[in-house]
């Protein structure tokens, strides 16, 4: 199947007399009629539900949907972006490892690293997006675990050489881990380019309505942790915590990564998605692939506009002809990049405040990705604390606007920014 019809149809094949819609089992707890009977789930030995803060029915049909969409083996949903991040990386390091970083994520991503997980006893290495081959060698330890970067990084808009990424990781035996979030499998699907595993804050296009937050991970199943047992003996030898499973034995490489996370940090952590959400998300996804296409329609139009705009110093979007990454977005995002663009206001911070003070139908607002417009300016938002100096350092400049085009009539966005600038 083509993905625009895994994302109207895909997870969910109701039977005869079931639910078109899928169903929201709005249930903490599952009934059983022996101790046996659950005895062999807590022993992971049969498949099923016992309680809602490790797995749920609902969830784990959207997961499968965006499984499906990804071209993985197996996924889960998370509550949100950041724990999908924090698992995705915690699942295979942990105290006295190190993973490499590409420098340009999400800022919450960024924290997560080089503060708490840093905390933790997890050392990052950051390095830039556009390192050489050699930079990026020269970056791994012998207790390297995985290597971390995001398809199009938000806020800074780079696009990631995942090719180049995961050539290097798997020389040195671990595990590209690629969020794709501002992508979206629409646009760009790393399994294809060799990343091993993605996240997603579904926050974002997936839900796309500003409605519910949520996250996933998915699995490709190509990375064969058994070649390497004493650098992931998670996942290859056995868990006391669970009776002495090994997870690559009893579920194989389709399925050890995602069993492990739902089976040791779902239990421990309990970053369950909440199913409703879920169900929300789900409608989301049986209209991304027209969405996503309207996003990134009306975010060139915006960029090609701003380009040529008096008032406008610097335009940055990874589809507009002449950006840096322009060749990399063709090669890895042949049929669109997303719907952010970010420029610079002549006049700097005063001149970029005083702009999106005018904004009628942009809103201003902490958030990207959805239906509706909206726009930050860092310098005072997000990055208020920052001197000039610090902002530079950042790659955020003073005058930086971000602006995140939603489902509107494009004609409409660029009136309101004309007359904003007005
Ligand atoms: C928003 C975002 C996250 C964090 O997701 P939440 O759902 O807000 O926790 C992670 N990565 C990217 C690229 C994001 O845009």
């Amino acid at each position: 199947m083509k993905i625009n019809t895994k994302c109207v149809q895909g997870g969910y094949t109701p039977k005869n007399g079931e639910p078109r819609q899928i169903p929201i089992v709005q249930s903490t707890t599952f009934k059983y009629a022996s101790s046996a009977d659950m005895g062999k789930l807590f022993d992971l030995e049969a498949d099923g539900y016992f309680y809602s803060r490790l797995q749920n029915p609902t969830n784990d049909l959207v997961a499968k949907k965006i499984a499906e969409l990804e071209g993985g083996t197996a996924a889960m949903l998370t509550s949100s972006g950041q724990a999908a991040t924090f698992y995705s990386v915690f699942n295979i390091a942990s105290c006295g490892d190190h993973v490499v970083s590409s420098s340009s994520i999400y800022g919450g991503s960024y924290n997560l690293f080089a503060v708490t997980m840093r905390r933790m006893g997890i050392a990052f290495t950051f390095v830039s997006p556009d390192c050489t081959e050699e930079e990026l060698h020269a970056a791994f330890r012998p207790n390297t675990k995985a290597v971390f970067g995001e398809t199009i990084a938000n806020p800074a808009l780079t696009v990631l050489d995942i090719e180049k990424f995961a050539r290097v990781a798997h020389a040195h035996g671990v595990p590209l881990i690629v969020d794709n979030t501002f992508a979206t499998p629409i646009n760009c699907r790393p399994f294809e380019w060799g990343a091993d595993i993605v996240t997603h804050s579904t926050t974002k296009y997936m839900e796309g309505h500003g409605a519910a937050l949520g996250g996933c991970i998915v699995d490709s199943g190509k990375f064969d942790w058994t070649k390497y047992p004493d650098k992931f003996p998670g996942l290859c030898k056995p868990d006391d915590s669970y009776h002495g499973v090994t997870y690559t034995e009893r579920f194989g490489l389709s399925g050890a990564y995602i069993n492990k996370a739902t089976a040791q940090l779902m239990r421990d952590f309990g970053s369950v998605q909440a199913p409703q959400n879920a169900f929300y998300l789900n409608l989301g996804l049986e209209s991304l692939h027209v969405r996503v296409k309207r996003h990134c329609e009306n975010a060139l139009a915006v960029a090609r506009y701003l380009k040529n705009h008096p008032y406008v110093s610097w335009v940055q979007y990874p589809g507009l002809e002449g950006d840096k990454y322009y060749e990399r977005a063709q090669k890895y995002l042949p049929d669109g990049s997303c719907g952010v663009v970010s420029f610079g206001v002549k006049g700097g911070r005063a001149a970029a405040e005083a702009f999106m003070g005018k904004l009628r139908v942009a809103a201003i607002e902490t958030h990207v990705a959805d239906a509706h417009t909206c726009c930050l300016h860092p310098a005072s938002a997000t990055h208020r604390q920052m001197t000039d100096a610090e902002l530079a350092a950042a790659g955020v400049s003073p005058d930086l606007v971000r602006y995140s085009c939603g489902l509107e009539d494009a004609a409409d966005l660029i009136a309101d920014i004309e007359q904003a600038f007005g």
